[in-house]
């Protein structure tokens, strides 16, 4: 990918800012389990940081999603990805449906504060029940007069606990599984939301993610996104946009510890010699930096494809998958030669080795993107109605989701 002048400025942009406002401040947000959303997202709007490729009629920057990627790679420098997620569920998760298939009001209404940072939004999709498995969700909406009537739940809401808005999969009719399915936009302070209290996670500490409940949760039905029952393909295609970014941000992640593990290796002696000169650990180090170059390519690749227009649910798919498995083995490698520091809370590596993690799991895990790359291979076997078959039942919806909006 050539980079251009604009591009080069809007990486030294996030790199400045997560040095100044997000780097120094970073151990105390760990520790409070939040930080202070609304002032580093006002901040960010400020510097058009939170619209990078939405339209400019709606406050955005109107550039392609080449410049967005180079944000969220830089992102990953900050020392706890709980920060980055928070904003990348603003920017890459709950927002992209809005901006390409939500109405002029929706976008005015909560794409525009979205992008100034006024508004924070989060996404609605995963439940106790259906994570994997996203046509199997429960929630539903039914209308009632010019209303839908929301009952159910979602689990493990990134960002619920100060949002805005909540862009929400519900199921709007009894038809079929990818057929029933509506993206809903919920203001959350609409009566009959509630809040669990904060989940406590193994990483991320510093987003807030909590579950989020709906009793009889009364919208206009001009809060949806796009026609009624297309929700599920609305949702399948902002994935596109949630795993690239997610796969660019784990790249400068991985490489901030290949770093620091180069530092600390360089200072730290065993046996009269630094631990650098072990030539086990120079050669791993080296390894694990090529690796990193590979994700690089493989998302930059992805992502000009995605800028051309082409589909890259295969290309996004492979690099989700490569970042989350990259992720384990990095952090995991960069952790050992840290010897009993690496096991401290508050080192850096060992907060990587915890937030991470999430990159397998979140956003559909590492299996449900090896059940699309096998579609797309054609090494999938027929449908079949055992558990086992529930990946590529994904991949099929995925898939036909992708058709169908062609
Ligand atoms: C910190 C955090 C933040 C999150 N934020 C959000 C958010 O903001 N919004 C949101 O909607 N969701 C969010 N999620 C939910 C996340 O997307 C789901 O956890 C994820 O999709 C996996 O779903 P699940 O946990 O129900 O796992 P399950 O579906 O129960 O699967 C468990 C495991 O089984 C394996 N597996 C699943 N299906 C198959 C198969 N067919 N074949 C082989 N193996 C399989 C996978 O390894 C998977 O990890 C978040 C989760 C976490 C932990």
């Amino acid at each position: 990918m050539l980079f251009t002048q604009e591009h080069n400025e809007i990486r030294r942009t996030v790199r400045q800012f997560v040095e100044q406002e997000i780097n120094p401040n970073v151990a105390q947000w760990e520790a409070d389990g939040r930080f202070p959303m609304r002032d580093i997202f006002r901040k960010m709007g400020a510097l058009g940081l939170l619209g990078i490729h939405k339209p400019e009629k709606y406050g955005g920057l109107g550039l392609d999603y080449s410049y967005n990627l180079v944000a969220a790679e830089e992102l990953g420098t900050a020392w706890a990805g709980g920060i980055p997620l928070a904003i990348g569920v603003q920017t890459d998760m709950c927002t992209p449906a809005i901006a390409r298939f939500g109405s002029d009001e929706l976008k005015r209404e909560f794409l525009a504060p979205s992008i100034t940072g006024e508004a924070i939004g989060c996404i609605g999709v995963s439940e106790t029940g259906a994570g994997s498995d996203v046509a199997g969700l429960k929630t539903t909406a039914r209308k009632d007069g010019d209303d839908y009537i929301i009952n159910g739940h979602k689990m493990w809401i990134t960002n619920s606990p100060q949002a805005d808005f909540i862009c929400l999969l519900a199921n709007t009719s009894d038809d079929k599984p990818h057929k029933n399915k509506t993206l809903i936009v919920v203001p959350m302070n609409s009566p009959g939301i509630t809040l669990s209290k904060h989940l406590d996670k193994l990483g991320m500490r510093s987003s807030e993610t909590a579950q989020v409940f709906f009793d009889d949760v009364r919208v206009p039905q001009r809060y949806r996104v796009g026609a009624e029952g297309t929700g599920f393909m609305l949702q399948m295609l902002q994935f596109q946009e949630e795993r690239l970014w997610g796969a660019a941000n784990t790249i400068k992640a991985l490489e901030n510890c290949v770093n620091e593990t180069i530092n600390y290796c360089r200072e730290r002696k065993t046996f009269g010699q630094p631990l650098i000169d072990n030539q086990v650990v120079h050669f791993r180090l080296a390894e694990l930096q090529t690796e990193i170059e590979c994700l690089r390519a493989l998302t930059y690749q992805a992502c000009e494809l995605y800028v051309a227009g082409k589909d890259v649910t295969n290309l996004a798919s492979m690099a989700k998958l490569k970042a989350g498995r990259l992720g384990r083995e990095v952090t995991d490698s960069c952790l050992q030669y840290w010897g009993g520091m690496g096991f401290m809370w508050d080192n850096q590596v060992s907060r990587a080795f915890r937030d991470v993690r999430l990159v397998s799991i979140g956003g559909g895990a590492d299996e449900i993107m090896l059940g699309i790359i096998c579609k797309l291979m054609g090494t999938l076997p027929g449908k079949k109605k055992s558990p086992v078959a529930a990946a590529p039942a994904v991949a099929n919806a995925e898939l036909a989701s992708q058709e169908a909006l062609k």
